[in-house]
């Protein structure tokens, strides 16, 4: 069985080892800039379709002349651009999107249709390729959902510049694209008298980013630049109060019905401004003060910026950085007590691919295993009922009630404490209670940026996911 994976691993990803190991065949297959093929992800729960929409030249191509082909295996999606003289896959990359999550909404499961607007980039190709499209299943095998044949000297193909003179600032610049992690930064909710916040916000969470590790020690294989985005008004959407605002790339409040979860279904329009500068990853910036934020592996990264209160001005760091792990090493959320919009979002006895999960806590299948000292229990205890006690509390707080802050900020405190006095806090083990999931799912220490709302570092098994991602971009 496990040399079956392995094949079917080298299969999926093998392109890799066949020696794309230098610029040459960079430049054999592509030219030196961006090809966007946009389309519409069409479905319903246990249904989808792929229906193209639009093609683009965007700028120069940000990303590794050298990794081309994707080796993590992270993300719900994979696809791939298949040089069809030669047959081989020249460039493949892992996503997940809006859609999968809706998919596992209440909505969904009624079976209403919905359309989310979505891309694929990569390498402006010289020849005609393939383009595929694959989706796991439940055994986290790819299979094919979409193919189609790209030509990229068509007249379809849009070459007009897509950002109307965004103005673009760069804040990190440690030298040449290609061998660096290009952050893009895009405000939404700032009018253009908003500009300067714009300017510090994005500045404030750059170095929000870069205070935390593993970032802080990476800091040289970045570049992070921002780009001025306008809106005709301040703030966001926030419909469950019933305030609208004009804002220019669409995001808001209770998206599938969550109130702090802010996204977008503006992908043209946010993909269009975004292009204005070099970029691998995008972290969009909402002018709110409301709690709140998304990720999405290799989609963006959206927080707000303002704390609710002076003494709450923290939680937006913590959010930034929580919503960038998502969105930049596909790392999973290992809290589980807060309510989210999903049903079954990790199917029981199904291993997540997310690095930082996992469903399985033997010495032999845990994901992470080859971190866990012999000496280490699995799963590993710690004080859960107790624990879930305050998280119980918490949930049941009355967000209109005077002293809310107050009772709220107790009760992380006390979360704190019960994780701080754990006798397991700095080992690497399985810990139950993870991915929206108390039993049943585990995750890689008793603590960590995507467990609980607090400044505290990545785990052990987060910070390796996120420098091999930085290694990937990087070289
Ligand atoms: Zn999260």
């Amino acid at each position: 069985m496990k040399k079956r994976i392995v094949l079917l691993c080298m299969f999926l990803f093998g392109a890799a080892s066949f020696g794309f190991g230098n610029d040459k065949i960079f430049s054999e297959y592509f030219r030196d800039a961006t090809f966007r093929y946009d389309f519409y992800h069409v479905g319903t729960k246990g249904e989808e379709r792929i229906v193209p929409d639009k093609m683009y030249e965007e700028g120069e191509w940000a990303g590794s002349l050298t990794n081309l082909v994707d080796t993590l295996n992270l993300g719900e999606y994979l696809f791939k651009v298949v040089d069809i003289k030669t047959n081989q896959v020249i460039y493949s990359r892992g996503y997940s999107c809006m859609f999968n999550e809706w998919q596992t909404t209440d909505e969904a499961a009624s079976g209403a249709y919905r359309s989310f607007q979505e891309s694929v980039r990569f390498p402006y190709p010289l020849h005609k390729v393939q383009l595929t499209i694959s989706r796991r299943d439940k055994r986290m095998i790819f299979h094919e959902i979409f193919s189609c044949e790209v030509d990229p000297a068509s007249i379809e193909i849009h070459h007009e510049k897509l950002f109307s003179g965004a103005k673009v600032i760069s804040i990190v610049n440690n030298g040449d694209s290609h061998e660096k992690v290009d952050l893009v930064i895009l405000g939404d909710g700032y009018t253009n008298d908003e500009m300067k916040k714009f300017d510090a916000d994005a500045k404030h969470f750059t170095d929000d980013l870069f205070s935390t590790s593993p970032f802080k020690e990476r800091e040289k294989d970045f570049n992070v630049r921002a780009v001025e985005v306008a809106s005709q008004e301040s703030g966001i959407d926030q419909p469950d109060r019933h305030h609208w605002v004009n804002n220019a790339l669409g995001t808001s409040y209770n998206t599938f019905g969550s109130a702090r979860y802010v996204l977008t279904n503006e992908n043209r329009v946010v993909r269009n401004f975004a292009s204005a500068a070099p970029y691998d990853f995008m972290i969009i910036l909402v002018n709110t003060n409301r709690y709140g934020g998304g990720g999405i592996y290799q989609l963006y990264a959206i927080s707000y910026t303002i704390g609710e209160t002076p003494s709450t001005a923290w939680e937006a760091d913590y959010v930034c950085v929580h919503e960038f792990g998502h969105c930049f090493a596909g790392l999973g959320d290992e809290y589980y007590s807060s309510s989210v919009a999903y049903n079954d979002f990790y199917p029981k006895g199904v291993e997540p691919w997310e690095p930082n999960l996992s469903a399985n806590p033997s010495r032999e299948g845990l994901k992470w295993r080859d971190m866990v000292a012999s000496t280490t229990p699995l799963p590993t205890p710690w004080e859960k009922a107790k624990y879930d006690s305050i998280e119980d509390e918490r949930a049941h707080l009355n967000p209109r009630a005077k002293d809310y802050s107050k009772h709220r900020q107790a009760l992380l405190d006390e979360e704190r404490k019960i994780l701080e006095a754990q006798p397991n806090k700095n080992v690497v083990g399985a810990f139950e209670g993870a991915g929206y999931s108390s039993t049943g799912l585990y995750r890689p220490s008793v603590d960590c940026r995507m467990f609980s709302l607090s400044l505290t570092g990545f785990d052990p098994v987060c910070k390796r996911a996120i420098e091999n991602m930085i290694d990937f971009y990087s070289k």
